[in-house]
């Protein structure tokens, strides 16, 4: 099958390594000049991870893996531990392989390398789609410079602002939520005495997360969360001042604001985006990925994990597909994932309210049930344990 996907992000490429084990004739159309990834860290949960396995990263992905030793949610104001999880060999053997923090930029890189070295993958860059016309056995791709091509698949990878949504009927705007969030990183040399942890602190309306990245461990990377009242534009390069992000955590404990101390300019900000989970995934022989599809609240850390999972399930669905049944095979994909990203959307909402609550006797309740909790990461179990391998399509 001769298959276009719009957007070459971690979930476009990860497509394009995916459906690439089989006989397709695959072109990614990026709008950027080559590959690149903005934006510091993100966290691969194991039921992404073993999928970066199965196409055969492990070594790379392993390289540049961090594997934090404990999860820890603290408190806001005094740095107090409500509870940490030790992620252990009981949850190595549990889940195969750890979590792992990853620099974005080196996990686009290993992507991107592994797609280069496929012969039956095309990478165009500098090529801005703005249209797609859905047809029942082929699709044509309609570009910026008003040329058009026509392919036998199209697949919407084009994130949260995705061109190809509008054309299969989802017209709705990402909803802003409220809240921005503030990276930045900290050089290793900087925080040498910290352990190899991923930390949650959770304070009124807002927390932060933080946990290494980068080959050796480079630095350590900050996400803070805060609230804001407006925002124009969804960017990830917009730079924020370390006055800003300190007037917004006054207060909070003097080791993370030491932390903060510490951090290495520039700070980026950016505004956080989602969707409703969408009702209809795809027209014909078009269809969608990633966060083009359902963008998340980054609150379960699943955003790009779900987009992994999406390209191997959907180079599972198309792995014989031809013309005269290539638009069933997208939509049983689509049957295949849209309750598992619903539910992964509705449940990283919820975290925002479960981390931000206001000090007072919920909040108390909560650290309470948190801190008596069985031990490990069972909450956790329904995500972790997810196998876009074996699941039915
Ligand atoms: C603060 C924050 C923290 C996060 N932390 C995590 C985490 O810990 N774990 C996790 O799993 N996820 C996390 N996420 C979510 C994750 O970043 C996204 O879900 C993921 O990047 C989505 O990948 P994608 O490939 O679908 O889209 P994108 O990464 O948005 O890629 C889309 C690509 O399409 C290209 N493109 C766009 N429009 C066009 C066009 N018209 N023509 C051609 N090309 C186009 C873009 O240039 C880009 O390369 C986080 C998100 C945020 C904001």
């Amino acid at each position: 099958m001769k298959i276009a996907i719009v957007g070459g992000g971690i979930g476009g490429l990860t497509a394009a390594l995916a459906l690439s084990q089989n006989a397709h004739d695959i072109t990614v159309l990026e709008r950027s000049a080559g590959i690149r990834e903005i934006g510091a860290g993100v966290q691969i949960s194991p039921n992404a991870g073993r999928l970066l396995h199965s196409l055969g990263l492990g070594a790379a992905y392993s390289e540049i893996s961090v594997n934090p030793h404990r999860v820890v949610l603290r408190r806001w104001e005094d740095d107090s531990i409500i509870r940490a999880t030790d992620l252990d060999e009981s949850f190595l053997s549990q889940h195969q392989v750890p979590l792992a923090n990853v620099a974005r930029n080196e996990l686009v890189e290993i992507l991107g390398s592994a797609v280069a070295a496929r012969t039956n993958v095309t990478m165009k860059f500098s090529t801005h789609v703005v249209k797609v016309e859905p047809g029942d056995s082929s699709s044509e791709v309609i570009f910026a410079d008003g040329s058009s091509q026509s392919f036998g698949i199209v697949i919407g990878a084009d994130g949260i602002h995705s061109v190809v949504r509008p054309c299969v009927g989802g017209i709705d705007k990402p909803r802003f939520s409220g809240s921005a969030a503030y990276r930045a990183l900290v050089p290793r040399s900087a925080v040498e005495d910290l352990p190899i942890d991923v930390t949650n602190r959770m304070g009124p309306d807002r927390h932060v997360v933080s946990y290494f990245i980068g080959r050796n461990r480079s630095h350590l990377n900050l996400v803070c969360i805060s609230p804001e009242d407006s925002w124009e534009t969804e960017s990830w390069t917009e730079q924020g001042t370390m006055e800003d992000l300190l007037s917004r955590f006054e207060g909070w404990s003097p080791e993370f604001l030491s932390l903060l101390g510490r951090v290495e300019e520039p700070i980026f900000r950016w505004a956080l985006y989602d969707r409703e989970p969408l009702e209809q995934w795809g027209i014909g022989t078009t269809t969608l990925l990633g966060d083009a599809c359902h963008p998340m609240l980054p609150f379960m850390a699943q955003g790009s994990c779900q987009a992994i999972e999406d390209a191997v399930v959907l180079a599972r669905c198309l792995s014989d597909a031809n013309t005269s049944d290539a638009a069933s095979a997208l939509r049983r994909y689509e049957d295949a994932r849209q309750g598992r990203t619903a539910q992964v959307q509705t449940s990283s909402l919820m975290n925002r309210d479960l981390f931000h609550m206001l000090d007072g006797q919920e909040q108390k309740d909560r650290d309470m049930i948190l801190s008596i909790s069985p031990p490990g990461m069972s909450i956790l179990d329904w995500v972790y344990e997810y196998d876009a391998l074996t699941v039915a399509v």
